[in-house]
C-alpha cells in the first residue's frame, strides 16, 4: 500500500523527488521562509487529516508525547536537523517509532559561521558597518572601533565533536589561536593535530579563554551550562559565542552580564526561547545576532533533505536507517 509522508515545511526538492520516485505520497504543510513555526495545534490538525506513515520534521516541530499519541499511524520521524532535542526519544522508542537525524553534513558550515561571528565580534565589524551606513564616518580616527581580533588569542571550546573540532582546526591553523577545550570525552585528534589542551573542568575554560564557543548538544546536563555564576568566571575582556542550542545559555543572565560589562560581548545564532529574544538583547552594541542560520548553505540543505528522505526510504524497505537516534 502507498505510504504517506508529511513534510512539515518545504525543504529542498531533492528530498521530495526521492520520496516520490520511490512511490511515496508526499504532502507538505504550506508556509514560506520567515513564517512563524507551526503551532502544535496546526501540526496536529495536518497530521490528523490523513493517516501518515512518516514525518519529515524540523527542529521547530515539537514531537512530544501528546503528538505521538494522537497519530498512531506514524512509524518514523525523520528530523531535518543535526539536533533532535525536539523529539521525545523515550516515547518514540516506547511505541516502536524510529527517530532519525541528519548528522555531520552541516558541521563545516556551522564551524565557518562560528568563526565569522568570532571575527566580526572581536573586530567590531557590525558596529562599524552601521556607523558607516548612517553617514557618521567623517574621517580616519586612531581610536575608532578598536577591537582585539583573533590571532594568538585563546579559544575556549566547550564540546569538540563534529562542529567543535572543525572550529578548532580553522582557529588553530587559520588564526594561530591556542585551543583549550572541555568535553566529557577526550579528543586526542585535536590535541595532536591542533595542539589543543584538554581542561579538567568547564570553569578552567571559562577562566582562561579570550573567546568561549559552545558546541554541546542540548541535554539535561548542558541546560543553562552558561549561567550567571559561570559568566562571572569569564575574563571581563572575553566574548561568548553560541551556535549550539539556545537553552545551553541562560539568556536573561547573559543580557544582565553584558549590561554590567561582566564580559565584553556575545554572538548568538540560537536563542533560549526561539524565535523570541530575551528583553534587552537587541539594544546592546556588544552583541551580534543571527537568526539560526549557521547551516544555511545550499549544498548543506540539499544534503539534509537527501539524508532525511533516505532514512525514510530505508525504513520502509526494511533496512535500518543510517541515522537512527533512539536506539
Ligand atoms: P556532536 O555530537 O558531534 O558533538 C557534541 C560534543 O559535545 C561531543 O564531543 C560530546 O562528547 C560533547 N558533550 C556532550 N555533553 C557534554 C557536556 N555536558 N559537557 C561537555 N561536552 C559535552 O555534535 P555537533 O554535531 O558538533 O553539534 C553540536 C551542537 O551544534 C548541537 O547542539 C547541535 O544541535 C548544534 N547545531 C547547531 C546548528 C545551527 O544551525 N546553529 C546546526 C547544526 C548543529
Amino acid at each position: 500500500m502507498t505510504k504517506r509522508i508529511l513534510i512539515t515545511r518545504e525543504i529542498p526538492k531533492v528530498g521530495m523527488d526521492m520520496l516520490k520516485k520511490e512511490g511515496f505520497k508526499v504532502d507538505v504543510c504550506p508556509g514560506k521562509t520567515g513564517d512563524v513555526s507551526l503551532s502544535q495545534e496546526k501540526l496536529l490538525s495536518y497530521l490528523k487529516k490523513n493517516s501518515y506513515d512518516g514525518i519529515i520534521s524540523l527542529l521547530t516541530d515539537k514531537i512530544d508525547t501528546k503528538l505521538i499519541k494522537a497519530v498512531p499511524s506514524v512509524k518514523i520521524v525523520a528530523n531535518y536537523a543535526a539536533g533532535f532535542n525536539n523529539i521525545d526519544l523515550i516515547e518514540t522508542k516506547k511505541r516502536g517509532i524510529v527517530a532519525t537525524n541528519t548528522p555531520g553534513v552541516s558541521s563545516l558550515a556551522v564551524a565557518e559561521h562560528t568563526i565569522a561571528l568570532m571575527s566580526a565580534l572581536t573586530t567590531r565589524i557590525v558596529e562599524a558597518d552601521l556607523f558607516t551606513k548612517k553617514g557618521k564616518y567623517k574621517g580616519w580616527s586612531p581610536m575608532a572601533f578598536i577591537g582585539t581580533g583573533l590571532s594568538g588569542k585563546t579559544l575556549g571550546l566547550i564540546g569538540v565533536g563534529s562542529i567543535g573540532s572543525e572550529v578548532a582546526r580553522i582557529a588553530a591553523h587559520g588564526f594561530t589561536m591556542k585551543i583549550l577545550y572541555y568535553d566529557v570525552v577526550a579528543h586526542e585528534k585535536i590535541e595532536k593535530e591542533y595542539g589543543a589542551q584538554r581542561a579538567a573542568t568547564v570553569e578552567e575554560v571559562l577562566e582562561n579563554a579570550d573567546i568561549v564557543s559552545l558546541h554541546v548538544p542540548l541535554l539535561v546536563s548542558t541546560y543553562h551550562l552558561i549561567n550567571a555564576v559561570r559568566l562571572k568566571m569569564m575574563k571581563k575582556s572575553a566574548f561568548l559565542i553560541n551556535t549550539s542550542r539556545g537553552p545551553v545559555v541562560d539568556e536573561k543572565a547573559l543580557v544582565a552580564a553584558l549590561k554590567k560589562k561582566v564580559i565584553a560581548g556575545a554572538a548568538l545564532d540560537v536563542f533560549e526561547f526561539e524565535p523570541k529574544l530575551a528583553l534587552g538583547l537587541t539594544t546592546l552594541d556588544t552583541v551580534i545576532l543571527t537568526p539560526h542560520i549557521a547551516s544555511a548553505r545550499d549544498h548543506v540543505r540539499n544534503e539534509m533533505a537527501r539524508i532525511a528522505a533516505q532514512n525514510i526510504i530505508d525504513f520502509f524497505n526494511d533496512k535500518k536507517p543510517q541515522n537512527q537516534v533512539n536506539l
